[in-house]
């Protein structure tokens, strides 16, 4: 192995013993957890396989960490892929083939998968079965593939744009929300706990103020800021280091970092605060449309920063003050 493959294989366990592993050490979405548990319970005791769920919101609150919890709590087996890799319906056959009965598949971003593969999920979704065409032109001859019983776990940051027969194939559909303050101010605490870091109540809290209500982002903003506590301060993670490690890192008091200022300065100076259209925005910032939609909006839509209107998105009094800059006169 060379070092930097000892390097990915290291980061690839601490990555695994970061992610809980059953519901218990599983913070936050109370309500999923809730809901899942009996879903899971009810299932065990019929012996049959959970219905399918689909996990939908922005990226790092938990999504796959969610869909491997809900293997250990089932006691199966999963299989994890993401939407752009099923490239042809072969794919799929193959992985669903795999599986054993009661067995889990996820696929992530599932809002990416091709049409033809969408489409032969439908069957195997509700029926447990898979018709392809095998050969081709006059040796072309359908062939009729019945599955093991399963459960299919789709996760997507854009709900909207999942076609109304897939989403409609999900029994479980469960909308992933941003964290508190206290939920963010566990996760730092645990993740401290498998870094061997030391962080102060205070230091904790700090973090999961500025981590934009996100477990991945509370998780490398922690691992910078130890980073910034073991050379600058004595290596325990309390407010004053957490504070000056995240403004070294551009991370403001609010947790909004230089997409997000950036983006907000852009509503204000440029366009007086707003309407703006999402296309001209991706423009001058230059970031994709589908990441400012899919990643920045939505938290800055929650925290009041902006509000969407028919004509654009606007920047709210709240956006004004952040920078202390004076509200625009209409
Ligand atoms: P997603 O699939 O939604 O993008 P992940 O499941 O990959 O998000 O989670 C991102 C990171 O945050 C992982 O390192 C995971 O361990 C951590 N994490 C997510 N949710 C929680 C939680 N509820 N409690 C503790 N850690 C979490």
């Amino acid at each position: 192995m060379t070092s930097e493959e000892l390097l990915s294989a290291s980061e690839g366990s601490l990555e695994k013993s970061l992610r809980p592993q059953y519901f218990d050490q599983y913070i936050g979405q109370d309500k999923i957890k809730q809901e899942l548990l009996i879903y899971i319970e009810a299932a065990k005791n019929r012996e049959e396989a959970l219905d399918h769920v689909l996990l939908y919101g922005p990226p790092g609150l938990g999504k796959t960490t969610m869909a491997m919890v809900i293997a250990n709590e089932m006691k199966s087996t999963i299989r994890t892929t993401s939407g752009p890799a099923i490239e042809k319906p072969g794919d799929l056959v193959a992985l669903l083939n795999d599986l054993e009965p009661g067995g889990i598949l996820f696929i992530d971003e599932i809002h990416r998968l091709p049409r033809v593969v969408e489409e032969m999920l439908y069957s195997a979704m509700e029926d447990y079965y898979i018709d392809i065409i095998i050969g081709q032109g006059e040796t072309a001859h359908p062939v009729h593939f019945p599955l093991p019983p399963f459960t299919l776990i789709g996760a997507t940051t854009r709900a909207g744009t999942l076609s109304a027969p897939l989403r409609d194939r999900f029994g479980i559909l469960s909308h992933m929300e941003y964290y508190d303050e206290q939920d963010l101010k566990e996760i730092v605490e645990r993740t401290a706990d498998v870094l061997n870091t030391q962080t102060d109540e205070t230091g904790a809290i700090e973090l999961a103020r500025r981590s934009r209500g996100t477990p991945r982002i509370a998780n490398r903003l922690l691992k910078r800021v130890r980073d910034y506590a073991e050379v600058v301060g004595e290596g325990i993670v309390n407010e004053d280091i957490a504070s000056k490690a995240l403004d070294l890192l551009r991370v403001d008091s609010h947790g909004l970092d230089t997409v997000d200022q950036k983006l907000l300065m852009t509503m204000i100076t440029l366009y007086n605060g707003g309407p703006v259209g999402l296309n001209t925005l991706s423009a001058n910032i230059g970031e994709e449309m589908e990441t400012i939609e899919d990643m920045v909006e939505p938290y800055l839509l929650k925290e009041g920063f902006i509000q969407r209107t028919p004509r654009g998105r606007i920047a709210t009094a709240k956006a004004y003050q952040h920078f202390d800059l004076p509200e625009k006169h209409l």
